[in-house]
């Protein structure tokens, strides 16, 4: 899995943080639909299931991009973390 990362706000933990959606590592089911066929339906389910944007710090998904007003210095940008 591959990461998306966005600032946004944690309701979690009442500040500004990085955000990470799970994303299908396109690369990896592109090689296994070759070497198998089949394995571009699983990719295709992976690809429309909407995962929750997570805090990086707490995991939780009580998120939101909207970051209020006057916390926006403290926002935060990581790296992916696995
Ligand atoms: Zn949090």
């Amino acid at each position: 899995m591959g990461y998306k990362v966005a600032p946004g706000y944690c309701n979690a933990c009442g500040e500004s943080v990085a955000l990470h959606q799970e994303r299908p590592n396109h690369l990896f089911h592109l090689l296994l639909t070759v070497i198998t066929g089949l394995w571009a339906v699983v990719w295709f389910v992976l690809s429309i299931k909407n995962t929750p944007w997570r805090c990086a710090k707490c995991e939780s998904a009580d998120t939101t991009f909207r970051v209020p007003a006057g916390d926006r210095s403290r926002a935060t940008q990581v790296s992916p973390l696995r």
